[in-house]
């Protein structure tokens, strides 16, 4: 069952000079949940998530933290915390020192602060005797995790992330993130976290929010958002994917208007039913495209020409060529791979239970 809201938006909008970043956003995020906003560089996240912690001034709109409205509380007075990529330790001081910083803040005994901090080593996965460590002696990966550990000692209700990850080296990125979504387990602390890569986004949260020019475009878990999302911008931000311009026609099925698409029949069920000329998208995933043989059939096929193979790992990922240009993704697990050589004329296919129609908004 879905908790209530901590904190709610309402017409939240933010102007500089001429230029809108945010454009009346409503939200609500979720006591104990793990929201990703997503989108392109310029779209307003961090901008977002300043106003949120009461580093930066909304231009109109409402923020209520539960039953009380907090957008004119100044930052320190709020129950939140922001997390930055840069971190903003202090590189000469210890890591228990940094830990301690907000605790010291609030004028708790040592004792206390030393056992706090302890505790906070402990739960993000390092060692004791890195309370008397130099953060300029520490790798790019501890100070993530004494960042987090200072975060958790100001014992926020809400802890906002920038991009936290993002200058850290794949294999490590990998690790926190998994650390990461543990620790939003274990604390049971709400997480509104920003980032670029929809992977870290998939991998972590409860829900995710894209965002597109000062506005959110789709917010929902990420299974929904990648199987059904609302527009073209929101399905090719998450991943690759085969779009076709399509029409509704007059025998009640869909034609595609730039690639020659065959569909098997009329009746494909309600989510496929558009109107007699109205346009919409049809999206397939490529990992939901099959490679046809003999007389195999499918809810929908392309033709077209193997143009391309790439070894990726896992999976292996095909380039086709449909007769209007066109190019398809396919993909398989390494396992799966196509039998096929580069230069075949081959059939695609993919049911309708892996199709999405994305109508006109
Ligand atoms: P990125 O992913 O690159 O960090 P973002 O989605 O976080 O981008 P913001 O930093 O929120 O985007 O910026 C949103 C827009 O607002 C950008 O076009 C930016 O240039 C503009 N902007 C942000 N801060 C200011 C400011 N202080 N004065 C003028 N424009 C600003």
């Amino acid at each position: 069952m879905r908790s209530e809201p901590i904190l709610r938006l309402e017409g939240v909008s933010k102007v500089f000079g001429e230029f809108t970043a945010l454009d009346q956003i409503d939200l609500d995020i979720h006591e104990g949940e793990f929201l990703t906003i997503v989108g392109p560089s310029g779209s307003g996240k961090t901008t977002l998530i300043r106003i949120l912690v009461g580093i930066e001034e909304l231009s109109k709109g409402k923020i209520w933290l539960r039953d009380a409205r907090i957008e004119k509380l100044p930052a320190n007075l709020r129950p939140t915390c922001m997390v930055f990529q840069s971190l903003a330790l202090f590189p000469h001081k210890s890591v228990g020192e940094n830990i301690e910083f907000p605790l010291k803040l609030r004028r708790q005994n040592p004792l206390d602060r030393k056992a706090r901090a302890d505790e906070l080593l402990d739960l993000l996965h390092l060692p004791q005797s890195f309370y008397d460590k130099r953060i300029h002696e520490c790798s790019g990966g501890e100070r993530q995790r004494v960042a987090l550990a200072r975060a958790l000692a100001f014992d926020p209700e809400i802890l906002f992330f920038d991009e936290p990850l993002s200058a850290l080296d794949f294999r490590l990125r990998k690790n926190l993130e998994k650390e990461l979504k543990d620790l939003h387990q274990r604390t049971g602390k709400t997480f509104v976290y920003i980032t670029h890569s929809l992977e870290e986004a998939m991998v972590m949260s409860d829900r995710i929010a894209i965002m597109r020019s000062g506005r959110f475009e789709q917010i929902a878990v990420a299974d929904e958002i990648y199987a059904r999302p609302v527009s073209r911008f929101v399905a090719e931000f998450m991943g690759e994917v085969n779009l076709f311009s399509v029409e509704g026609t007059a025998s009640g099925t869909l034609v595609g208007t730039e690639v020659d698409i065959r569909v098997a029949s009329a009746d494909l069920g309600s989510g496929m039913n558009l109107a007699v000329g109205v346009s919409a998208t049809l999206m397939v995933r490529p990992e939901a495209v099959q490679f046809l043989s003999g007389d195999d059939d499918a809810d929908f096929m392309v033709e077209g020409l193997l143009k391309a193979e790439y070894a990726l790992g896992s999976r292996t990922q095909y380039k086709v060529e449909a007769d209007n240009g066109d190019e398809l993704a396919v993909e398989k697990l390494r396992e799966d791979r196509f039998s096929g050589q580069v230069g075949d004329r081959v059939r695609l296919g993919w049911n309708v239970e892996h199709a999405h129609l994305i109508r006109p908004g």
